[in-house]
């Protein structure tokens, strides 16, 4: 069968790819010895067990694990230029006002950085990303890229009476990018930055998309422990964050409950893929409150997972033996290059494997890639070696390091 697409094709090899590696993640399991048969567009035509020699003929056989292209859920490409520019282990609310103090940058800066940034990330091997935007900054490098994108325009603000304003330019920035990219959605930035009155506008542009495909969110969680502290007292980092903004609190009462438990509700949006970034400071009451809200809602929840920028900014990952334990959908993030020092979706499986040496590799492997593109609406299209998928093609080292990109 493999053979009979190369005939009338003339030499056969020049009209497609024959690949063979030590092992073939396919986007569920490794598959020792196996044979990767693609178009000359790179759609997969094929993958066969124990190949014999004439099914092998012509093909290059490589040193290592040949998966699918990488799937990073969680970056902020605007924010390339960024690199470097905040130290290390500031907690978030430190983190987040340093990016404040640091938005005005001159355009040609943002736009090379952001450039070469998403140049870097197909190098590494990354498919196609989840990427936030706060502003039309990536606009024209996405109309010229190889990596797909799903943006997430972000809504951000937490007074009640700025809720129209705020949606108001949020909109107006998604509606150029959806314009020429469909994949795009508002969503929230976080519990501690939208008001009740933000989430729901934001809720009813979701719930009014059509097509549960469109209706795909995201919003970091949990990223601190502040940020629970804020929900749950109404004290701590955040009272001076907003204090420092010139923001005056007087209205907020906090509701005693996690910042999950808080505002979950908000986003009740029927038959929608929810990613929840970050969790760093996500417990077991949290976790079942959000998937007994996804099971009455039909939502399905993916937990992303950016340890490279949680490593960054908190030193510390979230409880993944917890979310492991728990069959959850996970998805790996890089976050921007302000949190990271590099968006690498190898990286943060190394991350991963140094925390948790045990952990499976398929399982590993399955996150970086077909967990990925589900999350991102992609998977028919990107994740896994599958007839009739175009997903890339990458060779990671057997302990799971990047050695290039193939196709
Ligand atoms: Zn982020």
């Amino acid at each position: 069968m493999i053979e009979s697409n190369n005939q009338g094709k003339g030499a056969g090899l020049g009209q497609g790819f024959k690949y063979t590696a030590d092992y073939i993640f396919d986007g569920y399991r490794l598959r020792k010895g196996a044979l990767l048969h693609l178009n000359a567009a790179g759609e997969v035509l094929g993958l066969i067990d124990s190949p014999d020699a004439h099914n092998l003929k012509g093909a290059t056989h490589f040193a290592g694990i040949l998966c699918p292209g990488l799937i990073n859920a969680h970056c902020h490409l605007e924010l390339s230029h960024l690199k470097g520019a905040i130290e290390k282990k500031t907690g978030l609310p430190g983190f987040a006002q340093k990016v404040m103090g640091l938005r005005s940058f001159p355009k040609e800066e943002i736009t090379a950085a952001l450039e070469l940034a998403d140049n870097k990330m197909w190098e590494n091997g990354i498919q196609a990303v989840g990427d936030i935007c706060n502003t039309t900054d990536s606009l024209a490098k996405k109309q010229q890229t190889k990596i797909l994108y799903r943006n997430f325009i972000e809504c951000l603000g937490f007074l009640p009476e700025q809720a129209a304003a705020r949606f108001n330019y949020a909109y107006k920035v998604w509606e150029q990018f959806y314009q020429v990219n469909p994949a795009s959605s508002l969503v929230p930035h976080a519990p501690y930055s939208v008001s009740a009155q933000l989430f729901a506008k934001i809720n009813q542009s979701l719930s009014a998309l059509p097509g549960p495909e469109k209706r795909i969110i995201s919003m970091h969680n949990q990223e601190s422990a502040p940020e629970n502290e804020f929900f749950r007292t109404g004290r701590g980092e955040f009272i001076d964050f907003y204090k420092n903004m010139g923001i005056d609190l007087g209205f907020y009462k906090p509701s005693g409950k996690s910042s999950l438990q808080t505002v979950l509700p908000y986003l009740g949006v029927a038959d929608s893929n929810l990613l929840l970034v970050h969790n760093t400071f996500m417990d077991k009451a949290d976790l079942a409150f959000a998937l007994n809200q996804a099971k009455s809602l039909n939502m399905q929840l993916y937990f992303v997972l950016c340890p490279g920028a949680n490593l960054y900014i908190e030193n510390r990952l979230p409880d993944i033996l917890m979310l492991l334990g728990a069959g959850v959908n996970l998805a790996l993030g890089t976050d921007s290059l302000a949190s990271n020092d590099q968006l690498s979706i190898a990286r943060e499986m190394q991350h991963i494997l140094q925390a948790h040496p045990a952990l499976s590799k398929e399982t590993l492997l399955s996150w970086a890639t077909l967990s990925g593109a589900r999350a991102l609406g992609f998977e028919k299209l990107l994740g896994s070696f599958e007839n009739g998928k175009n997903p890339g093609v990458v060779l990671l080292s057997e302990e799971l390091d990047l050695i290039k990109r193939i196709l």
